[in-house]
């Protein structure tokens, strides 16, 4: 299956109150790792490529490239969005360019006004092209390739402003988090989440940050609207804890332990059971 919009995907998750997540790609062992999940599980699902991320990989296009072929060679028929995560404005056109299905633009550092002017012209120039365009409003907290924020919740009024151009999808920030949870962090603003949700009406919102809230404010956020929610930093976890854990047991130095296939093995092994863990919280499974 060609790659598609996450429109459709997104409209389905938020009338049939279950999320798509979007996972986080680093290079092929991760692509692979998740389009087999979702595969296997029967699930939409959406890759998340950040500009840090494409940039390790070499460029957009080998990414768009690599995804394209292994779908193919998978024989992948679910539903796959790419998507890039986080965009700049240089970046989306970078995206779209190189044959993205998906794209976040985040003018959320932006003055109100600016956010709206840039998002407009996406909005013009992805209906036109057929694909998806995620906007944010409203600084989420943690760090996000070098951007720093605080668990910050976005103003429901500039949120229906971003939403009124007609984006596929709304980030807001919502009290979450990119990266680690701290210890006191409050929890979640499902104040904020249901006053956004009664000025963006029917619009998918998008959850980032989703390493780390807790599976009950995970269920009750999707029920308030989460359509969408990024996997990112868990998946790393995982593959981080795998990898040490083999060479920690010394099985590097056993055999041909040192071939990257094996090497590697346990934290794809590792990837695959998170995002089947997620998916399974999110709903997502039997949903393709
Ligand atoms: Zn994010």
């Amino acid at each position: 299956m060609a790659l598609v919009s996450a429109k459709e995907m997104l409209e389905k998750a938020r009338d049939g109150k279950y999320a798509v997540g979007q996972f986080n790609i680093n290079n092929l062992e991760w692509t692979k790792s998740i389009l087999q999940t979702a595969e296997e599980l029967k699930s939409p699902v959406i890759l998340g490529v950040s500009e840090g991320a494409g940039k390790y990989m070499t460029g957009f296009k080998t990414v768009a490239a690599m995804v394209k072929a292994m779908i193919g060679c998978l024989n992948i028929t679910v539903p796959v969005a790419l998507h890039l995560d986080h965009g700049t404005y240089d970046g989306c056109y970078k995206c779209i360019d190189a044959g993205f299905s998906s794209i976040m633009f985040d003018g959320s550092h932006f003055p109100i006004d600016e956010n709206v002017a840039k998002t407009k012209e996406l909005v013009s120039v992805c209906n036109h092209l057929g694909l998806s365009l995620e906007a944010e409003v409203g600084a989420i907290g943690g760090e996000e390739d070098g951007v720093i924020g605080r668990g910050e919740c976005a103003d429901p009024e500039e949120c229906k402003k971003i939403a009124d151009l007609g984006v596929t999808m709304l980030a807001a920030g919502i009290g979450n988090i990119h990266g680690k949870y701290p210890a006191d962090w409050p929890g979640l603003s499902f104040e904020t989440l249901a006053a956004v949700k009664e000025k963006v009406g029917n619009m998918p919102l998008v959850l980032h940050g989703g390493t780390g809230i807790p599976t009950d404010m995970i269920k009750k956020a999707i029920s308030l609207g989460v359509a969408k929610i990024n996997v990112n930093t868990e998946c790393q976890l995982a593959f981080q804890e795998a990898t040490r854990k083999y060479i920690e047991e010394g099985k590097d130095l056993v055999g041909k332990g040192f071939d990257p296939r094996k090497l590697l093995a346990p934290g794809a092994q590792a990837i695959k059971d998170t995002v089947k863990e997620k998916m399974e919280i999110f709903g997502s499974i039997g949903k393709a």
